[in-house]
């Protein structure tokens, strides 16, 4: 079948892959209908690797997807999922193994067993059909398109850090960084409750696009985070702080604008180790928490956006055709200020 192919790093390639699969039992058989690019995809196309991931032989990239089903394991029916062909279904990417200790302690994305698409040597999802476990594959409601169910995979890790994160309803936030991830943690950080987020990065375009959610923006190369805060707590600070940029520079004063007593979600994954202001929390009996992808969110994701507490259409900012990938990705290392998000349409 046709699949987007990384050859090596900074070569793609539309190859005829030997990818066929018979669907198992408890497997569903999915048309692949729309699959956005990730940070991770532009990485590992950009430099071959992330972290001790290297990119060894080609690969199939994408990972976050939504299709149709067109063939249902005999178990499928009886497993909880009740699929059918023809359903409209969003995939989860990670595959535990369904035996492992993490998984039966229910957290299954901490699984070091974990087959993750388009994560070396794990092929993705951007070729025509895949093959996926019912209990990884979710219907999308009628009034949910293919473009949100493609979504659901980065809203999901904007869940879990507001999950990890036990927000309680009137809280404030402070999120750093506007890309996707941190647009979609500010709307999942509301959705859970918060009563005021705000949202900083230093490109203009996505904070005015944060504002029109009635995320409260700040150019932190413009304007004070610090004072914002200030002015919209009255001066206490804030109640949570996801950072999701990543940068060192953020993490280095992460917790000056937290309120004494307050939490932090790491979401942003630096590049290299970052120093962190250990007598800064201690001051504030700040509370620390990380995130490694999402567990047991897909449902609430698709849920949100069926009830309309969350819009992530204004987030797909550019599509393309299938035929078209390698240029997407080479707009994708290269995206408008404006870009949130690239997805791929298979047909
Ligand atoms: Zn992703």
């Amino acid at each position: 079948m046709k699949a987007l192919v990384l050859q090596e790093k900074n070569r793609l390639a539309i190859l005829d892959m030997p990818l066929e699969e018979k669907t198992g039992p408890d497997d569903v058989k999915i048309k692949i209908h729309t699959v956005g690019i990730c940070g991770s995809d532009v990485h590992y196309y950009e430099f071959g690797k992330i972290g001790n991931f290297v990119v060894t032989e080609p690969m199939v990239l994408g990972h976050e997807a939504s299709g149709t089903v067109i063939e249902v394991g005999r178990n499928v029916r009886h497993n909880g999922r009740n699929l059918k062909e023809g359903d409209r279904v969003c995939m989860e990417p990670g595959i535990p193994d369904l035996h492992s200790r993490a998984t039966m302690e229910g957290m299954y994305n901490l699984d070091p067993a974990v087959r993750f698409w388009a994560t070396p040597p794990i092929h993705g999802c951007l070729r025509e059909t895949v093959v996926h476990p019912a209990m990884f594959t979710f219907k999308l409601p009628d009034n949910v398109s293919y473009g949100e169910g493609a979504m659901v995979e980065p809203l999901s890790v904007g869940l879990q850090a507001a999950k990890k994160a036990a927000v309680k309803p009137g809280d404030t936030a402070l999120v750093c960084g506007c890309g996707t991830i941190g647009l979609v943690t500010a709307l999942a950080a509301r959705a859970a409750g918060c009563s005021k987020v705000i949202i900083s990065d230093t490109i203009q375009p996505k904070l005015d696009l944060a504002a029109k959610y009635g995320l409260i923006p700040v150019n932190i190369k413009a304007q004070q985070l610090q004072e914002v805060v200030a002015k919209e707590t009255g001066g206490w600070g804030v109640d949570i702080i996801f950072e999701a940029s990543g940068s060192e520079a953020a993490v280095a004063g992460i917790f000056q604008p937290l309120c004494p007593g307050g939490r932090v979600v790491f979401i942003g994954m630096p590049v290299n180790p970052v120093p962190v202001d250990i007598v800064a929390a201690q001051a504030k009996e700040a509370r620390m928490e990380t995130i490694f992808r999402y567990a047991h969110v897909y449902p609430r994701a698709i849920a949100l956006l069926a009830s309309g507490n969350i819009d992530v259409k204004p987030l797909i900012t550019d599509r393309y055709k299938f035929a078209d990938a390698i240029k997407a990705y080479d707009y994708a290392v290269h995206p408008r200020p404006q870009s949130v998000k690239v997805v791929i349409e298979m047909e």
